[in-house]
């Protein structure tokens, strides 16, 4: 029995394109509410706390208790961080993997971020995919099988016939794995060095970037089912390491 890979789903912050990115461009929009509302400027405290201090939950309500600011602007900062309408660029791997994967694959994305359909709007990737679960919009969230399982059905196609592609596996890869896809983690972004929690949170396949991805991909589909362990990479591009 051979696999027949038919879709290739890919996680978003960090997945396709720097979470930092946005942090950035959310900042400084919300510094710029905070000049407008009070005529200081934090913009420089802001990236202190969150860049250099990695305070990176709760920013605001630090901001604003070192500063004596009134609660109201926290909620204030919070939106205008994730309205910013600065242009988002993704990795350099992430369209080149896209159009050698969707001329042969149903491609998806499946987000636990806020605002993930702005987001790949503000990449220029909102007509790349198929189709998006964003799981906030239905207040889901990747710690359930439910956001896998409503792609699946969107793309009609079955857990092993799905590739999904992720950077933290600390929520990418239990459901996929539980459910029989083939997983891929690219070590970009914030949680390129975090360990994986437990056993079933290890990816099938392990690469620096979405470079190697169609080629894993392309190997995982011709491969025997029953013995999905290994991948020979295209060795002029990055090589993934395989668990
Ligand atoms: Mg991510």
């Amino acid at each position: 029995m051979t696999t027949s890979i038919r879709a290739v789903c890919f996680d978003l912050d960090d997945t396709l394109y720097p979470y930092r990115q946005y942090a950035r461009c959310g900042l400084a929009a919300a510094a710029d509410l905070l000049a407008a509302e009070t005529g200081e400027r934090y913009h420089e405290q802001l990236h202190e706390l969150y860049v250099d201090g990695g305070i990176t939950h709760g920013t605001f309500d630090v901001l604003a208790e070192r500063n004596g600011l009134p609660d109201r602007l926290v909620a204030d900062c919070v939106e205008a961080f994730h309205t910013s309408d600065e242009p988002l660029t993704p990795y350099p791997a992430t369209e080149k993997a896209l159009e050698q994967l969707t001329p042969t694959y149903a491609c998806g994305v499946i987000t636990d971020g806020r605002g993930g359909r702005e987001k790949l709007r503000r990449l220029g990737l909102e007509s790349s995919f198929d189709h998006v679960v964003v799981g906030p919009e239905h207040s889901e969230s990747k710690e359930s099988r439910i956001v896998f399982d409503r792609m699946l059905s969107v793309l009609s196609v079955s857990p092993a016939e799905t590739v999904y592609v992720g950077d933290d596996p600390r929520v990418d890869f239990r459901h996929p794995n539980r459910l029989g896809m083939t997983t891929i983690r690219v070590r970009t972004g914030r949680y390129a060095d975090a360990d994986p929690p437990a056993e079933i949170d290890e990816p099938d396949y392990d690469c620096p970037s979405l470079t190697a991805v169609p080629t894993i991909v392309a190997s995982a589909a011709s491969i025997e089912a029953q013995s999905i362990s290994r991948v020979d990479s295209d060795p002029r591009s990055e090589d993934p390491n395989v668990r």
